[in-house]
């Protein structure tokens, strides 16, 4: 086990990627606090992780708020006594061409997905400046590197957190912080895969949802598979331990793109 004892905040933690990364980073002996908007599925995920035999706290928080996340940040801290490793990984999507959007859905998205990210470092910083290092690992995407149609607004939120990452992770420099993020590609979680969700409306006509994603997976994805939150968690737990590993933004993706 690579970080036993070590400490570690997840964000988005209720579900997917976010319980993925917490359940990656639990088997390496990793307590964790998890914290969702969804409070239900934060605890339920605390449950499940408990069973590997580390320390768990599921936290109530919305990211978008600075107040909340100032909590989030000061409950781990006070609850552990020190807070090794933030994956910043709640997030949202909406799924409109840029004719149909609305100033409220540009608002929303960004309000989470990028200022979300900027409040959560921020607050994560300091308590790793005070004690002297830590990882922080932030989750864009691969639309943090390309645009796609019907996501202009979510792809501007991703491309931020890219940004974003690379520039704090040169202001932190000599601090013992590295700051990265991961660029997920296809993972079929309810984002994807959803009522609402991108497989559904990039349909064809007469064609089930299972078969747009199986189109989609040929199409886009050269190992012709989409990824899990398990391949997140593993890189998470790589990011995790590296020292010398800071400011990149790393696609995880089945070749997909490129840079
Ligand atoms: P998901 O919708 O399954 O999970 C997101 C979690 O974040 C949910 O538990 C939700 O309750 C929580 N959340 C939403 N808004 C929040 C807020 N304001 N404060 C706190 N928690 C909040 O989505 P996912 O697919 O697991 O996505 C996780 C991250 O990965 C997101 O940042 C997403 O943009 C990114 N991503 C996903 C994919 C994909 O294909 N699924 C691809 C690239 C990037």
């Amino acid at each position: 086990m690579t970080l036993e004892n070590k400490v570690a905040l997840v964000t988005g933690a209720g579900r997917g990627i976010g319980k993925g990364i917490a359940t990656a980073l639990a088997r390496e002996g990793c307590h964790v606090a998890l914290a969702d908007i969804n409070l239900t599925n934060a605890e339920q995920t605390a449950k499940e992780i408990a069973k590997l035999g580390v320390k768990t706290l599921p936290l109530k928080a919305d990211i978008s708020k600075s107040v909340e996340v100032d909590r989030m940040v000061s409950d781990t801290l006070a609850h552990f006594g020190q807070l090794d490793i933030a994956v910043n990984n709640a997030g949202i999507i909406s799924i409109k061409s840029v004719n149909e959007l609305t100033e409220e859905d540009w608002d929303t998205v960004n309000n989470v997905n990028a200022k979300g990210v900027f409040l959560c470092c921020k607050a994560e910083m300091k308590v790793m400046q005070a004690s002297g290092g830590g990882r922080i690992i932030n989750i864009a995407s691969i639309a943090g590197k390309e645009g796609f149609p019907d996501l202009a607004h979510y792809c501007a939120s991703k491309f931020a957190v890219v940004g974003f990452t690379n520039s704090l992770a040169k202001e932190l420099k000599r601090s013992g912080i590295t700051v990265n993020a991961i660029c997920p590609g296809i993972v079929p979680t309810a984002m994807w895969y959803g009522p609402d969700g991108l497989a559904e409306r990039w349909k064809l006509e007469g064609e089930t949802m299972e078969e747009s994603w199986q189109r989609h997976q040929d199409l886009l994805i050269p190992q012709g598979e989409g990824q899990t939150p398990e391949d997140m968690g593993q890189l998470a737990v790589y990011l995790a331990n590296a020292e010398h590993v800071t400011g990149q933004a790393i696609n995880v993706d089945g070749g997909f793109t490129f840079h």
